[in-house]
């Protein structure tokens, strides 16, 4: 059982025993614990599920299929409204080259991520991850798609979230990740994402998603004009979740890039720092005691990225491409050795951690 906690001291004990911190302990760490204090408590927990030196990496990319969307969320300078200038949809050729041009890198991992588009059925996606099947076989896994498009597809096909669950999963797809979690309370989404959804929503839909037998993550963006309450309110609503389920494979979190957006502008364009991010990534670490994979935003914090594994984390992506996150600001760079060699010069050995691989080999 938890106990209600005084100092860094006590909270540092309670790690050594491997009990759990509580939201108070969680906002004395934040509000007290110095970096080197995060950092030596985040590894604490690391340990508990990674050889210190070891991480693990991904080659990806991010395909948005499509920038129409009527969410109209504040912090987004991705999308088009239905009828504006601008507008796209992917054709299947235009994704087959973007996951040909991923093979020949020697990536293997696709996410999608698109808008809440209404001229596009849940037939148009089941088609595409079939044609995607057919087409490459295991060779390319694929994160199709975020649990907020799938809570989308649902209302627009006017189906249970089961039943999309399953039409899903009859075309091919495995994963459902948690994109779109952005920040985990009602009033967080009240203020910038009213179109999106609610938190209950969101987990009944996630709910849905393992019932079939699909597989989903966990995910967060910080950054925003969120309260460290609100942070710390997200993450026990996934450390609760995730006791009930046991069903979130890794949680990734990364932060809000503010340029060209509405929100960004009321906030001066101001970004957190990198020492902010990485605070919180070794917040997330301890908190989520019961989440193994730790992921730090290479995406959004370029090379800095990598200190995260200093904090807790122990894998990261290389991606190629996410147009949403470059079009608020994120720069993307190719030199995947300059990046792994960050890595190295900080102690740890990273691996490549086949996600189409792993498929194949549960299943044969
Ligand atoms: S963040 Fe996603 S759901 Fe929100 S407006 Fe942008 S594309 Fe639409």
């Amino acid at each position: 059982m938890s106990t209600t906690t005084t100092s860094i001291a006590e909270i540092r004990s309670k790690i050594e025993r491997s009990e759990r911190i509580t939201p108070a302990d969680a906002l004395l760490l934040w509000r007290e614990a110095t970096d080197e204090e995060m950092r030596s408590l985040a590894s604490l927990v690391r340990v508990r599920f990674h050889a210190p030196n070891s991480c693990t990496y991904l080659l990806m990319r991010i395909i948005n299929t499509t920038n129409v969307c009527v969410a109209q969320c504040d912090y987004c300078a991705f999308y088009t409204l239905p009828g504006q200038p601008g507008g796209y949809v992917l054709t299947q050729e235009q994704v087959f080259a973007k996951l040909d041009e991923l093979l020949a890198l020697g990536g293997d991992l696709a996410g999608f991520n698109g808008g809440f588009n209404p001229q596009l059925s849940l037939d148009y996606y089941c088609d595409l991850v079939r044609a995607i099947r057919a087409r490459y076989g295991d060779r390319i896994e694929l994160y199709a798609f975020t649990i907020a498009e799938f809570m989308y597809l649902a209302d627009h096909a006017s189906l249970s979230f089961a039943e999309t669950a399953v039409r899903l999963k009859q075309a091919g797809v495995r994963w459902i990740t948690g994109g779109g979690s952005e920040i985990l309370t009602e009033d967080f989404r009240r203020r910038h994402s009213k179109f999106k959804y609610t938190v209950a929503q969101f987990f009944e839909a996630q709910a849905a998603i393992l019932a079939a037998g699909l597989r989903t993550t966990a995910t967060m963006v910080i950054g925003f004009d969120e309260t460290i309450e609100e942070r710390i309110e997200h993450l026990d609503r996934t450390r609760r979740f995730q006791d009930e389920t046991g069903g979130q494979e890794s949680f990734l979190c990364w932060n809000f890039k503010p340029w060209s957006t509405p929100l960004g502008e009321q906030l001066h364009n101001i970004e957190i720092t990198p020492a902010e991010y990485l605070r919180h990534l070794a917040l997330s670490r301890i908190y989520l005691d019961n989440i193994p994979r730790i992921r730090t935003s290479v995406l959004t914090q370029n090379e800095r990225a990598l200190e995260g594994l200093l904090y807790g984390a122990d894998d990261f992506d290389l991606p190629i491409e996410d147009e949403v996150t470059q079009k608020a600001g994120a720069t993307i760079s190719l030199n995947f050795d300059k990046i792994l060699d960050v890595a190295r010069s900080l102690g740890f050995e990273p691996t490549y951690r086949h996600v189409a691989l792993q498929h194949a080999a549960t299943v044969s």
